[in-house]
């Protein structure tokens, strides 16, 4: 029998069913009292499935408390008292999923557009990979509570060699000295890891990884051409954006191919040649899959706890001829100076006759099946999309990334954990990633089952972010407050120059 509490009864009333809380290492009794202090916000969420991120079955006819930015209580909703002045959001025939992450993206500091529009899509949290001041700016209003955006994990600067595909908000290092003076600055501008890039030469990567080890420090990025991928792993890098590399460490091509770019230099007058020849070594390997090679070098990451974050996003645009989404209904969303940036850089990667478009569609189909492979090996995927990139959009692409992580055989239960359970685990938070007393109040309202059909993920209800409801109405003003924003920075006076090295993802 369902009785009504008044607040104070309900918050005892949690402490005495909050075993989970005590679980999870709040102490119930504890998170009463200082919730009632400090007037916190109770939020109900009742009747929905849920889906909690974990490899347990989905639950129908449940309730979620939140209380303030935590989750104090989940379980049965016939067992939880009323509570009076709790609002309640109705979940019957919705299901309820971890907030999402966003584990490869760009832009925050567009804080009108990306954080309204990572929030509208569900996107609670991301990993955003390349630091610089504007955005360290962002990140620290977003954490103050001055700006309602997603959690945002920011990497240093990028470090690149001295040769170098990027532009000035690069950081070029070329001596160890460097190098170790490049950790510490990335230390002292609080970013959460290190960005490490493929022109890095050995000796300057060994001593950021060295630096890194020091100040306990975590790095990932792109593969660094002079350093073979496992020495990487094992020297600490926590991940490899993109795929680069991966093809041609796990075809019969890799020590062919290895070899020849080990004797290529990094032209300073031409520095994109290098790029264009290991990608399109890596474009040849994908099509010499060679299973031995595969198994050793899949082992190789796995013990080194490196995962591999495929950005099927976008990568599936790269391959498409340049014009293919200039008419993307969600271009309303970005501003003119990104766009036309867009139009002018994506010619540099996209394929430019019809024969190129058909080895592109290939190819992306072979990084499919590898990171289907990976994934069964038991290496660690994550959901990352390169937002900002030409035609990659802010947590809608977020979408198109898990249809691709679906598509490359991860089904739909696996790829939802791959951008909520899995990205927490991998950033090392033990108060996000799941639906469980303690954690973050970071929720997804859905219309329909992502077990199913992991489109679902596109038909939103209600966001909840740091405990802040965000229903249907709230989702939908934030769009149109970020289209808006998109077209007021198509004058001139607000344009700025874009912090983005399109040249082959960031
Ligand atoms: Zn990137």
């Amino acid at each position: 029998m369902r009785v009504e509490a008044n607040r104070r009864e309900f918050l005892r009333w949690l402490t005495t069913a909050g075993a989970g809380l005590a679980a999870a290492g709040v102490a119930p009794a504890l998170f009463a009292q200082e919730a009632a202090a400090a007037g916190s916000d109770v939020v109900v969420v009742t009747g929905a499935t849920v889906v909690d991120g974990t490899d347990g079955p989905a639950r129908p006819g449940s309730a979620v408390v939140l209380v303030g930015d935590r989750i104090a209580w989940v379980g049965p909703a016939a067992e939880l008292p009323r509570c009076a002045g709790a609002r309640v959001v109705d979940g019957r025939g919705r299901f309820l999923v971890p907030g999402l992450w966003d584990m490869h993206a760009h832009g925050i500091d567009y804080e009108d557009i990306w954080p309204p529009l990572f929030l509208a899509n569900g996107v609670t949290g991301i990993r955003e990979m390349q630091g610089y001041e504007e955005n360290r700016v962002t990140r620290d209003k977003i954490a103050r509570g001055e700006l309602l955006g997603p959690r945002v994990v920011l990497a240093s600067t990028i470090l690149d060699g001295p040769v170098s595909l990027l532009g000035p908000s690069t950081t070029r290092v070329g001596t160890v000295a460097e190098a170790r003076a490049a950790v510490r600055t990335a230390i002292a501008q609080r970013s959460d890891f290190v960005k490490v890039y493929f022109y890095l030469p050995r000796d300057v990567f060994a001593a950021i990884a060295d630096e890194c080890r020091r100040h306990r420090l975590p790095f990932a990025g792109h593969w660094p051409y002079r350093i073979r991928q496992l020495d990487a792993a094992r020297a600490g890098q926590r991940s490899f954006e993109h795929s680069f590399g991966l093809p041609i460490a796990t075809s019969r091509y890799r020590d062919e191919f290895l070899g020849r770019l080990d004797a290529e230099p990094f032209d300073p007058k031409a520095p994109r040649d290098f790029f264009n020849l290991a990608r399109e070594l890596d474009r040849q390997a994908a099509q010499a899959y060679d299973p031995a090679a595969a198994a050793r070098h899949f082992a190789g990451l796995t013990a080194h706890g490196s995962w591999l974050s495929p950005t099927f996003a976008v990568n599936r645009v790269i391959s498409k001829p340049a014009g293919a989404f200039a008419h993307d209904p969600r271009n309303k969303y970005v501003p003119r100076e990104v766009l036309d940036l867009w139009a002018d850089r994506l010619p540099l990667l996209a394929p430019a006759t019809p024969e190129q478009a058909a080895q592109q569609d290939v190819y992306f189909e072979a990084q499919l099946r590898l990171a289907g492979e990976a994934h069964r090996a038991g290496v660690g995927l994550l959901g990352g999309t390169d937002c900002l990139n030409p035609y990659v959009y802010p947590g809608f692409s977020l979408h198109d990334e898990l249809d691709f992580l679906v598509a490359a055989g991860l089904g739909p239960r696996k790829a939802l954990q791959t951008v909520t359970r899995d990205a927490a685990a991998f950033l090392g938070r033990a108060d996000a990633g799941t639906i469980a007393p303690g954690k973050a109040a970071d929720l997804v309202l859905l219309d329909a089952d992502p077990l199913a059909d992991i489109r679902a993920v596109r038909r939103i209800d209600t966001v909840v972010t740091a405990g802040r409801v965000l229903d249907r109405a709230a989702l939908d003003k934030l769009l149109a407050a970020a289209e808006a924003a998109a077209n007021r920075r198509a004058g001139a006076a607000n344009a700025r120059s874009v912090r983005l090295p399109v040249h082959g993802c960031c």
